[in-house]
């Protein structure tokens, strides 16, 4: 089975199985408690991230920066479900604006791209940067997003590169549901997303990294986040 099928088999059913409840073999990373929060995020040094507990959700304090894993993964599936506050000015640049970072290094994109939407030339804004956008790389097929206020729901399937001493002999890729609906189709990675600037492919630390969620000067929140790590035996062929 490549990697495309199984990516999409393994969303498929955690679709149709009603994605609210997380699978038995996921790791459950936020389950709307502190206790959770606290036992598997930190801030970027590895202190205790201090994130705000709202109602069961936590929120992008902007005092309080990026938070990170404390586990690192490598091939995963991602659940995670966000909301862009329902109280905020459309059309401003930071309306919504964080991100769901895959080993720290490659963001797909958190903004408010319902009434921002780059296809409205009334209001544009550029393409790769809008929600489920691989950051500076690729818009999303479509944009499913729903408004301010509501929950939207991301479910990734990433894959990470693989690098033979310094040269990347298979690029990392990310396949991504937004709201049920594909919307990154197993896209190759050109290296690390960045802000206006093509990447190249740079090897990473190791094979594996945290998970990101960012703090970009917007009160976003996040509730049901959960993981599944992928067997290496199942990595594509192709
Ligand atoms: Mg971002």
């Amino acid at each position: 089975m490549n990697r495309n099928v199984l990516g999409l088999a393994v969303v498929v059913v955690a679709l149709a199985a009603g994605a609210a409840k997380p699978p038995s073999d996921a790791v459950v990373l936020f389950d709307g408690t502190q206790k959770s929060f606290d036992a598997n995020w930190t801030d970027m040094k590895g202190r205790k991230a201090k994130w705000k507990l709202v109602d069961g959700t936590i929120e992008a304090t902007r005092s309080a920066g990026d938070i990170r894993t404390r586990r690192e993964f490598g091939d995963v599936q991602l659940h995670v479900e966000w909301q862009v506050p329902a109280n905020l000015p459309p059309y401003d640049m930071n309306s919504g604006n964080s991100g769901v970072f895959m080993m720290g290094l490659y963001e797909v994109q958190i903004f408010e791209s319902h009434e921002t939407d780059p296809a409205d030339m009334k209001h544009p804004f550029y393409a790769d940067g809008q929600a489920a956008s691989i950051y500076g790389q690729n818009p999303p097929l479509v944009n499913p997003t729903r408004r301010r206020g509501e929950w939207q729901t991301y479910d990734i399937v990433f894959y990470r590169p693989v690098f033979d001493g310094a040269k990347c002999v298979r690029p990392g890729s990310v396949t991504v549901f937004l709201n049920g609906v594909l919307v990154q189709d197993g896209w190759p990675l050109e290296g690390p997303t960045g802000h206006i600037r093509r990447t190249r492919q740079t090897k990473p630390p190791s094979d594996k990294g945290p998970v990101k969620l960012q703090q970009h000067l917007c009160p976003v929140r996040f509730r049901n986040v959960w993981i599944r790590e992928l067997p290496e035996a199942r990595r594509r062929t192709r």
